[in-house]
């Protein structure tokens, strides 16, 4: 990549997101979320050749939330194989995240593993391979944004345990089909926790590189996922990464991509970089405003999509 335009285009986006700052909320059904400065916004990009651009708020760590259902869906895939998808579908709900009526009448199969049912049953897979689940996961964070200080927020992880009524519906109506096999709590703790994981736009974009990389990170040379896995991680981030809103993510940005309540989107292209934006104001449908605009901006002044 030729460093100069991408920077300037970075530096571009951001002064130009300036005006767009009051758009949205910050999510607050989960009251800790609601704690942060609602005008944060940065956007990190690096690349295979581990350059990296950036602007803006990139060092700041944010609730990861939902990104992180990326990061156990890897996990668990690499050791469970094809199996898993006898527990969890590979389609787009377009339903909102936390939603019941689909695991109603599709016999508590989640659609997909990016949605909070289906990440549910990615966590009760952990915990039947591991001893230490959340040792494992936070290995596995550190180990691909190569910083070892990554942590999580007690404060958001006992917020999240408070208010997890939705939550505790879903994974019970699963147990109710027989689709969740360890003890309802533990599977619900690691959930939370690994929701209220902390990371930067820098260390997220740094730990997604694996996913634009063939399933080797790049910092350690280390396979973390079969090639042929790495790209189905990402047709999931494709057409599950936005909740009910992955069309309109694909359709403006065109990158596979994952978002989390926390305001934080990550994204990959395969082959060339990777990159996180982060700004806490939400859309209607969950989904950070002026990080999808970035992001939208991005590859449309770059022409750096997938398509
Ligand atoms: N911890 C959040 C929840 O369970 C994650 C939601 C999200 O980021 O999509 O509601």
């Amino acid at each position: 990549c030729d460093q100069t335009p991408l920077q300037a285009v970075l530096l571009e986006i951001g002064r130009e997101l300036e005006s767009c700052k009051g758009e949205g909320n910050v999510a607050d059904y989960i009251p800790e979320l609601g704690n942060v400065n609602p005008d944060k916004f940065g956007i990190h990009l690096t690349t295979l050749a581990s350059e990296h651009f950036a602007y803006g708020d990139t060092e700041e760590k944010f609730s990861i939330q939902s990104i992180s259902k990326v990061f156990s869906l890897a996990l668990v895939f690499e050791r469970e194989g094809e199996r898993l998808w006898q527990r969890v579908g590979v389609e787009p709900s377009g339903n909102p995240f936390n939603s019941l009526s689909q695991l109603e009448y599709e016999a508590g199969i989640p659609r997909n593993p990016f949605i909070n049912a289906g990440a549910l049953v990615i966590c009760d897979h952990l915990i039947s391979h591991c001893s230490m689940p959340k040792q494992t996961m936070m290995g596995f964070f550190r180990t691909l944004a190569g910083n070892p200080l990554i942590g999580f927020n007690q404060r958001v992880y006992e917020s999240e345990k408070a208010h997890s009524y939705r939550n505790r519906a879903l994974i019970n109506l699963m147990k109710s089909y027989g689709n969740i096999t360890n003890d309802l709590e533990l599977v619900l703790d690691l959930y939370f926790f690994i929701c209220s994981i902390e990371m930067t736009c820098r260390e997220l974009a740094q730990a997604a590189s694996f996913l634009a990389n063939s399933g080797v990170n790049p910092l350690t040379r280390q396979q973390v996922v079969s090639s042929s896995k790495a790209k189905r991680i990402n047709t999931i981030m494709q057409l599950c990464g936005f909740y009910d809103e992955a069309g309109e993510f694909s359709f403006k940005v065109g990158l596979p991509g994952k978002s989390g309540v926390g305001g934080g989107i990550m994204a990959v292209h395969p082959g060339k970089y990777s990159i996180a934006a982060w700004s806490p104001r939400l859309n209607a449908k969950g989904n950070s405003c002026l990080a999808m605009k970035a992001l939208e901006l991005f590859t449309t002044r770059t022409k750096m999509s997938i398509f």
